[in-house]
């Protein structure tokens, strides 16, 4: 399916600030935070059709984000639903339960310094929870790897799955180790091949038309990386430092993002010491296949 050029096409890029209704049970408001890790902002995403609504992924702690979400669902909300707590999906939160007695859901969060600190969901969201309002309902699926409390949400009967971070528009999800993990990142996505999904709807970015071909490109791509990683390290006489590793396993990324492509390299080699393929001593990466 071609992306349109018509404004109103599903398929058509999230512009910042913008507010589009995608469905009739669902809207997408785009967040005031553009950058280059957020693409045009994050995505809100407002389920329903009335006379109460879903709030997902209320974004960066932004009065003009926060008043349109008011607005958009006339301040009737029943729950908050955040796919995983980076500071640019949960912080709203606080302020939308503040203002509308939202019920906030989702997994705790993991303790390491890449977490929302004001993120306290009042209850748990779990694997296969189904969560309803008037005119919707999402499923919420647990997908480690991007970060360890991360859930998709899927809207159901439309098979149009909110992917958070697992998946992203027009860009490859960084990945923090410890609490992100390059081989549970491969295994929910594997997961979600299985399923009847007719639409992704990232986190960021625009509306994706064909869930199974963007999951098997993006499993490819990684697979790719990975071969990158055992090659660099052979060309390294078969043991190298990060330092070592990320000019070579990275060469087709631009410099500057270095520093972020050393954190998925980490989470490449720590998938392979955990298949038991590498060895680590201190900074130094073995390769042990043959
Ligand atoms: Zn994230």
């Amino acid at each position: 399916m071609a992306v349109g050029t018509d404004p109103h096409d599903l398929f058509a890029p999230a512009a910042t600030g913008s507010v589009r209704r995608l469905a009739p049970n669902l809207q997408r408001l785009v967040a005031p935070n553009p950058s280059p890790l957020t693409g045009p902002g994050t995505n809100t995403y407002v389920v329903g059709s009335g006379p109460h609504y879903l709030v997902i992924d209320p974004g960066p702690d932004d009065t003009t984000h926060v008043d349109r979400i008011l607005a958009a669902t006339h301040g009737r909300i029943s729950h908050v639903l955040c796919t995983h707590s980076h500071p640019d999906h949960s912080p709203g939160a606080a302020a939308l339960k503040a203002r509308t007695q939202a019920v906030v859901l989702g997994q705790p969060a993991p303790r390491d310094e890449h977490q929302d600190d004001s993120y306290r969901p009042d209850g748990t969201l779990d694997d296969d929870d189904v969560i309803e309002v008037s005119g919707a309902g999402v499923r919420a699926l647990h997908t480690p790897g991007h970060a360890s409390n991360h859930v998709c949400l899927l809207l159901e009967p439309e098979g149009w799955l909110l992917t958070g971070d697992h998946l992203m528009g027009g860009s490859t999800v960084v990945i923090l180790p410890p609490d992100g993990s390059m081989r549970l990142y491969l295994e929910s996505l594997r997961r979600l091949r299985t399923l009847p999904l007719t639409a992704l709807l990232p986190g960021h970015g625009a509306v994706m038309p064909d869930p199974l071909g963007e999951i098997d490109r993006v499993i490819a791509h990684r697979l790719q990386r990975e071969s990158k990683v055992v090659v660099g390290l052979l060309q390294l006489g078969g043991a190298a430092t990060l330092g070592e590793l990320v000019p070579i396993v990275y060469a087709d990324t631009p410099i500057a993002l270095h520093p972020l492509a050393r954190y998925s390299l980490l989470a490449h080699l720590q998938k392979l010491l955990e298949e038991r393929r590498v060895a680590q001593d201190g900074e130094r990466w073995t390769w042990l296949a043959a």
